[in-house]
């Protein structure tokens, strides 16, 4: 290692006046900063030390979000009650991104179901049609769009339960 300044910032702003005043570097967990400084990559003549910026530490709730400090410990933010509070917030956005990925889902499975197979919905469509039987075409293709209309109507009215219940607005 080669000599170099180090200094304790107190605060963000005498941080920033620090890292402007030296032109140095700022250091948080010195695992990438120091390792660098070693192997010459990189060289700073001064470094920033934020270890002692409380400012930069802690994890709140604000509403939809969760701000984390820069200076947050990776262990405190697997074990924050603030954090484990928050995912319930991503329910909402999982049961909607089911609901997609089921319709995407089904329109894609009836259309497999045409290629190599001996059975399934969409090989009934094709049977159907081969034998000319315009009755059971209909009433395939019908059962396929209500099938694909009543989970699209389960997975909405979960969405929406899970929606109302942790407060989201929106789709
Ligand atoms: C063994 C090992 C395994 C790793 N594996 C992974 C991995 O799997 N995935 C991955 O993504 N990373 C990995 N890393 C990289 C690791 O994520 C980084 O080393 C780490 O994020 C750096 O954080 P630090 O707090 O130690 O930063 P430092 O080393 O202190 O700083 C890194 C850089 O950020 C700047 N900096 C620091 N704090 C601030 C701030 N508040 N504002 C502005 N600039 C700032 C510094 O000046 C420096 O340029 C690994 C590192 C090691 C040593």
């Amino acid at each position: 290692m080669y000599a170099f300044e180090l200094h304790h910032a107190k605060s963000v702003a005498d941080a920033a006046a620090l890292l402007a005043k030296t032109g140095g570097k700022a250091l948080a967990g010195g695992q990438s900063l120091v390792a660098a400084m070693k192997l010459r990559l990189a060289q700073p003549g001064h470094v920033v030390d934020l270890s002692g910026v409380a400012e930069l530490k802690g994890i709140r709730r604000e509403g939809d979000h969760v701000t984390i400090g820069a200076m947050t410990r990776h262990a405190e933010v697997a074990s924050s009650d603030v954090v484990k509070g928050a995912i319930p917030a991503l329910a909402a956005p999982i049961t909607g991104a089911v609901r997609v990925a089921l319709g995407i889902s089904w329109v894609v499975l009836v259309p497999a179901e045409m290629l190599g197979v001996t059975n399934g919905l969409g090989y009934a469509v094709l049977n159907a049609r081969d034998n000319v039987d315009y009755a059971a075409l209909a009433a395939t293709m019908l059962a396929i769009g209500l099938l694909g209309f009543l989970l699209d109507r389960i997975f909405r009215g979960i969405h929406r339960i899970v929606r109302s219940r942790t407060g989201k607005q929106g789709a």
